[in-house]
């Protein structure tokens, strides 16, 4: 009966997640239709209606290629990578948007190695989605500090902004597929992102106060039978 149980509640998951592609997809479609029809009956400015017909694609695609991270959980590819390393690449990828927004970006992170078994790319994905919420919660721009500790048993990466904050009914209905407070939001991100985590062993903390900030941290289990790892610390011995 348990596995009965399981079975029902990943359908009801998966109704839901189905129920929410179906509507946040026909939105953007039912605009272009109509932009067809217009453009077809020989009205208005062709120009404008391009721009929004390829605004609202560009939507479709953002939604389709954060839903393939859930949908292909079995491409995940483990390998020894340096943590840091992820983190400053993600850092330059988002530099003119924190520009842009006014935001700083501070990193503080523990000397030495930190390698970690993980998909580089997925990595990538949960910083990305991390710290431009980050960015997005701070309207009139800001501080990021961005921490990586070492301990005994694992990673810690914190993401920590001065924004908004996040009140705690919000902070609830994080996890739901398509929550979101953004008018260009895709409420997906978190969702993901969580997912990623959990998939690496890890999970996700979330410390919040409104009007001061957030704190979003990820622990992340160190694997010490890495053998790249394992090389880089035996080194000095062998010198
Ligand atoms: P999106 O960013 O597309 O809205 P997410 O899943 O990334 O979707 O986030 C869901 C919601 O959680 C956001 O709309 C926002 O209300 C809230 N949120 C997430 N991170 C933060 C943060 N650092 N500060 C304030 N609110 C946040
Ligand atoms: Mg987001």
């Amino acid at each position: 009966s348990q596995l009965i149980l399981q079975n029902s509640e990943k359908l009801t998951v998966a109704g839901q997640l189905a129920a929410g592609i179906a509507h946040e997809i026909r939105n953007p479609i039912t605009v272009i239709k109509g932009f067809v029809h217009l453009m077809s009956s020989g009205f208005g400015d062709k120009e404008e209606y391009f721009r929004i017909m390829s605004s609202e694609c560009e939507r479709i695609e953002q939604i389709l290629s954060e839903l393939l991270v859930l949908a292909k959980p079995q491409t995940i590819k483990l390998e020894p990578k340096d943590i840091r390393l992820i983190m400053l690449q993600t850092i330059t990828l988002l530099h003119s948007q924190a520009i842009l927004n006014n935001v700083e970006i501070v990193t503080e992170f523990d000397p030495g190695v930190v390698m970690l078994q993980c998909d580089e790319n997925q990595m990538k994905q949960v910083f990305i989605n991390f710290i431009k919420n980050a960015i997005e919660a701070m309207p009139s721009g800001g501080t990021i500090k961005i921490q990586i500790k070492q301990r005994e048993n694992d990673i810690i990466v914190r993401i920590i902004d001065d924004g908004t904050g996040i009140p705690p009914e919000i902070l609830s209905k994080m996890g739901q597929p398509f929550y979101t407070t953004k008018e260009k939001g895709t409420g997906l991100g978190f969702m993901v992102s969580k997912r990623i985590i959990e998939n690496h062993s890890g999970t996700i903390h979330i410390e919040s106060e409104w009007n001061k900030g957030t704190t979003l941290e990820i622990n992340l289990p160190f694997t010490r039978i890495d053998a790249f790892s394992a090389e880089i610390q035996m080194q000095p011995e062998i010198s």
